[in-house]
């Protein structure tokens, strides 16, 4: 069973390697870290703390922590969704706030087991139509058929740079 430390040094070291901080408050972390650590126990992998997740990995893969939308938010808000991983300026200030969620919503629904909205199936129909290729992490070997990489690999926590297609 994963330690509530290895969860801690786990984010301290992905928020390093990012120039990110955790979030100044003891409390709200720790907090944070043992919803990190319970989904872990429960599904098996770190999936968000903020989030419902639907157990199952290839609904849950965008919201495992680091989610797919954590360096957009911090790029944009200076934190991520949860507040775990904040830049310097959240950091020193102690001030976090509410921000959009980026995940999609169809993904949201998906997790909440609800079947999408015609209206989004209809927006997703219309939409230009996303190229999904073959990927692997040269890392450690896990693949994915996505658009893009994730932007941490889900098994080794390898940057999306180290994705490369598989030709066919
Ligand atoms: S918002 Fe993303 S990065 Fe932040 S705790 Fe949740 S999964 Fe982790």
């Amino acid at each position: 069973m994963t330690t509530l430390e290895e969860v801690r040094r786990r984010a301290e070291i992905d928020a390093q390697s990012r120039g990110y901080l955790l979030n100044s408050n003891p409390g709200f972390l720790k907090d944070l870290l043992q919803g990190l650590r319970a989904n872990e126990e429960r599904y098996g992998y770190p999936s968000c703390p903020c989030r419902p997740s639907a157990g199952v990995f290839e609904l849950d893969r965008d919201i495992i922590c680091p989610c797919d939308y954590r360096d957009p938010d911090v790029e944009e808000f200076g934190q991520c969704y949860c507040c775990l991983y904040v830049d310097r300026e959240v950091h020193d200030s102690g001030v976090t706030s509410p921000i959009p969620e980026r995940r999609p919503p169809e993904k949201q629904a998906r997790s909440l087991g609800f079947e999408e909205e015609p209206q989004t199936a209809a927006l997703e129909a219309a939409a230009p139509e996303k190229v999904r290729k073959l990927l692997y992490c040269k890392v450690c070997g896990y693949v994915v058929f996505r658009e893009e990489p994730p932007h941490v690999c889900p098994i080794c926590r390898a940057k999306k740079e180290f994705f490369a297609d598989i030709e066919p």
